[in-house]
Formats: structure tokens, sequence, C-alpha cells
């Protein structure tokens, strides 16, 4: 203890106050435990400041100035006129009231909240320091630690975020005017959502991606459908290309990219949005004064228990490992509390639903059709297009599918892959299909309302069956 020091103690000490963090500390106040809950710049973290609930505030906000700008075709006719600081003025509202709940919910659980910067000092041991010049710091004794200190966006080399040209999503988010144009280098979720964005506020967006396609990981079908809308949008892609350097020219960035073979780009935009992944934080915790260390990539590991190498230290979030995901971190949170609390708790990520919130959305979970022949199923598979769903045509929204995966000889359904309006919301319905080990025919057999977008995961799953009524059968 240094000098100053008030000492306290408690049974859980969570370092971190996004959805890992945050959730975990309810969860464990909610089972009686002591917890003391840190966080040391705004709770609710990443998701709730500068990630999830923003950039979908701007997804929908966006969109509807957008729709509303193209239903002439419909009878209705209308110009929007766009007021960015007034969206992101309303954006920042859902955000407080979001936040806001964070902290009355942790505080209606029990949980002592304490603001500042943690890091170890010992094995049960953190010192917190307190923001801000003469505002000391508190020693806080533990029994089990969580470690949820999240993850930050990735700065390439030469690329150093200065808020001005070199923007990263936190940048965005916050812009005060629509800029002319925009240089995007990344073609992944973020690259894709606020090129979206962007694109609809009447920015000239061009993508830059190492890759020969956006989004790694997805299906072709998948991307391609959510690239070919985004070129609609007026999106330019240039794949196969890294950016290397940039100069400002006074009014814009000029900034030059290579391909594997040496060929060189230039491209001159207002901003640039640097898109090319996160890393986890570990460098504010002082790992090494409780025995851990990050891996090579810069992960803390865990077990299927969210427990690290230190038996009282857990970790959980971004911090822990991919997918990178909210709702991961919420499930982590939940197991880490409930061992803690000697509850029999453990992770299962087969059925971790992704989503990406871009024009048409996408949305997954379990395996697709070569994920499933690669762990040995036997897959069927069984697809439904939107162009076929009474409800997606009343909604002007046709392109994309909704496919499901199911082993032929159980009948078990394995995952599915939805493109389509609301496919984050669709995804849902086959999350609770895998995680319950429901079959296809308890999925078809269910009686979905008509006329919803839901109809087309039981026709979906009729289809694997050979028994669709409203499209061909395979
Ligand atoms: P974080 O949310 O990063 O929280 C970590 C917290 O720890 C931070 O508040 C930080 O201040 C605090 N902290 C760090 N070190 C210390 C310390 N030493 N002491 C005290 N406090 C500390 N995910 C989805 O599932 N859906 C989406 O639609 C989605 N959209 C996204 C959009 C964007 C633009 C971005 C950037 C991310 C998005 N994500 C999305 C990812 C999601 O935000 C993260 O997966 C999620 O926030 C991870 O939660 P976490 O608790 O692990 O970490
Ligand atoms: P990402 O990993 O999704 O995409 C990064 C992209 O950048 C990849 O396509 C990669 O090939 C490309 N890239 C890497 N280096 C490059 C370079 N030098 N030049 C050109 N391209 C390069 O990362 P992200 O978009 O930054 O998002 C970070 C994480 O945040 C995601 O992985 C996800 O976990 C989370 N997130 C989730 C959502 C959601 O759930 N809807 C939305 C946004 C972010």
């Amino acid at each position: 203890m240094v000098v100053g020091d008030i000492a306290t103690g408690t049974d859980v000490l969570i370092i971190g106050g996004g959805p890992g963090g945050y959730v975990a500390a309810i969860r464990a106040g909610q089972l009686d435990l002591d917890v003391t809950l840190v966080e040391m710049d705004a709770y609710g973290g990443t998701c709730l400041n500068e990630g999830c609930i923003p950039s979908k505030a701007l997804v929908h906000a966006t969109d509807v100035a957008h729709d509303a700008g193209g239903a002439e075709h419909m009878g209705v006719h209308a110009d929007p006129a766009v007021d960015v600081q007034g969206m992101v003025d309303w954006k920042d509202g859902v955000v407080d009231q979001l936040t806001g709940g964070v902290e009355k919910l942790c505080k209606a659980s029990g949980v002592n909240l304490v603001e500042g910067r943690a890091e170890f000092a010992g094995e049960n041991t953190v010192r917190v320091a307190h923001g801000g010049e003469g505002q000391g710091s508190e020693s806080i004794e533990f029994e089990h630690a969580v470690v949820a200190t999240g993850s930050r966006p990735i700065e390439l080399p030469g690329f150093e975020f200065d808020g001005e040209r070199i923007l990263s999503s936190t940048h965005v988010l916050d812009l005060d005017e629509v800029p002319e144009s925009m240089l995007v280098v990344g073609g992944g979720y973020i690259g894709m959502e606020l090129s979206t964005v962007l694109a609809k506020l009447g920015t000239e967006v061009t993508v830059v991606e190492m890759l020969d396609d956006i989004l790694p990981g997805y299906e072709d079908d998948v991307t391609r459908l959510v690239r070919e809308r985004a070129e609609d949008l007026g999106v330019r892609f240039e794949f196969g290309e890294t950016a290397q350097g940039w100069e400002d020219t006074g009014t814009d960035a000029f900034v030059t990219t290579e391909t594997e073979d040496g060929e060189t780009g230039e491209y001159t935009a207002e901003k640039v949005l640097v898109a090319v992944g996160r890393r986890p934080v570990t460098d504010t915790v002082n790992l090494e004064a409780v025995g851990l260390e990050p891996n090579d990539r810069g992960f803390v590991e865990t077990d299927h228990e969210a427990r690290t190498d230190v038996d009282h230290v857990f970790a959980v979030g971004d911090v822990a490992g991919e997918p990178m995901l909210a709702h991961k971190a919420y499930r982590e949170g939940e197991v880490a509390a409930e061992v803690i609390a000697g509850e029999p708790a453990a992770l299962d990520h087969q059925a971790v639903p992704a989503a990406v919130f871009t024009d048409p959305e996408v949305g997954t979970v379990g395996l697709t059709e070569d994920e499933a022949e690669a762990e040995g199923f036997d897959p069927v598979v069984g697809q439904m297009p939107l162009r076929a769903s009474g409800r997606a045509l009343t909604l002007d929204d046709t392109d994309g599918f909704v496919r499901i995966v199911a082993d032929e000889e159980t009948g078990f359904v394995l995952g599915a892959q939805i493109v389509g309006p609301d496919a984050s919301e669709m995804v849902a319905e086959v999350g609770l299909a895998v995680e319950m080990g429901a079959q296809l025919e308890d999925v078809a057999g269910t009686i979905h309302t008509h006329p919803t977008l839901s109809e087309a995961v039981g026709e979906a799953a009729a289809n694997a069956l050979g028994k669709a009524t409203h499209t061909l059968n395979r």
C-alpha cells in the first residue's frame, strides 16, 4: 500500500464496466456476493459508448432518411434533409439513457461502483488510481477478480488516429458534419456498417480491403448481396490492397496503397477511417502482478468456466478472445459470476450468433454447410429466398435468403445464414433451435405468424425436409 491509500476489501473485484464486466457484476450481486466494479472511463464500455449502440442508432437514422427519400415508386414523395448534429444528439441521448441504466442496475444489485483505473498490485490486491490530479488512489483486496478490460482499435503504422484526417470508428460516430469523401481501410464489420451509414448521408466512400472480398469468414453468397447493395449506394471497392502511407494535402488525405505484387494505388479523400480490427486491452492492468501474461495474440486465455491460469482470476469479453461481440461478453460475464458463486455454469460457444448491420443485414449462427461437413456431419440444407416472402415484398426489401443447415441423419439443426431485412432478429430462432438440440421438424412445424419474415425460417426448414409449400423444394 502507498501512503494515503485507503484499503478496502471485496469478494469479487471486476475490472472494466463494459458488457462483460457490468453483467458479471450484476449477476454476482444477484448471487449475494460482495462486488466492486472499477471503470476508468464510462459505464457500458465500448458497446454502449462507442460501439454497438451508437453505430446502430446511426444505421437506423440514416435508413429512415434514405428509405423516405427513395419511396417514390410507393407513392411517397419526400426529400429528407439531414441535420447531422441533430442525428448525433439523438444518438447521444440513446447512449446516455443506456449508460445511466447500467449504473442504476449495478447499484440495484448492490454493486459497489468505483471510478478509476485498476492495476493489479499483487495476487489479491489492486490499486485504483482515481482520475485527475490529486484525486488519490485506493487499494482493494479481493478474493476473486474478473478482468473485463475489452479492446481498442488497431492503429496501422503511419496511420495514427488524429481525429482530423485519420479516424477510428469512435471519431466517425461523433462527426459533426458529413464528409465529402471517406477512404475506408478495411471491409470488415466496422468498415461495412459505417460505409453504409456514410454512403446514405451522401459521402463518396471508397473501401480498400487487403483480401479479395468484404466481411472475411462469411460465405460468398452472403457477402455478394451486401457488396452489391453497397455498390448501388455508390460505395467503391478496391480489393487486394493494403494502405501504406498518407500525406496531408491541406484539404485532403493523399493515401498510397500496395498490392501483393508491388503495384501501387493512390487515393485522395477528405477523411480516412481505419477499421482493420481491434486488439485486446491488457496494458492498463499490470497482469504480471497477479501472475498472468497475455498469449501471443494479446488475449488472456481462459477455460470453459472463464477462469484464467490463475485460479481465482477470471477474464471475460473481448480481452478473453474472439469473437469480439457484446453478447459473447455478456454470457462470459454471467458464467464467471456463477462459477465464483459456486454454481454449475460453463461456456458453450456453439450457438454464438453474429449479425452485421449493413443493408441488407446479415445474421448467422452455428455451422455453415462446409463447416458441418468438416466436423463430420452429413449436412442437409434448406433455403428460402426472400423474393418469395410476402412480408419482404410488403417491406419492399426482397434481396436475401434464409438458409438453414441440419444433420441429414438426425435432423438436428446445426446453423443458419440469413441475409435480408431484420436478419439480426430472425437468426435468434435458429440460435434457440441449435441451443435446444431442436430438429428440422420442430422448426418447420412451428406455426409462424403471417405475414412475417420469420416465416422464411420455418419455410427454409421445411425446404430441407422437402416439404416447403411456398418455394420449390430441393
Ligand atoms: P469493452 O466494452 O471494451 O469494455 C471494457 C471496459 O474496461 C472499458 O469501459 C474500459 O474503460 C475499461 N477498462 C479497461 N482497462 C481498465 C482498467 N485498468 N481499470 C478500469 N477500467 C478499465 N458487438 C456486437 O455484439 N454487436 C454490435 O453491433 C457491435 N457493434 C460494434 C460497433 C463498433 C463501432 C465497435 C467498435 C464495436 C462493436 N461491437 C459490437 C463489439 C462490442 O462493442 C464489444 O464486443 C464489447 O463492447 C466487448 O465488451 P467488453 O466488456 O469485453 O469490453
Ligand atoms: P474486422 O476484423 O471485422 O475487419 C477488419 C478488416 O480489415 C478485414 O477485412 C481485414 O482483412 C482488413 N484489413 C486488415 N488490415 C488491413 C490493411 N492494412 N489494409 C486493408 N485492409 C486491412 O475488424 P473491424 O471492422 O475493425 O471490427 C472489429 C471488431 O469489432 C469485429 O471483429 C467485431 O468483433 C466487432 N464489431 C462487431 C459488430 C457487429 O457485431 N455487428 C460491428 C462492428 C464491430
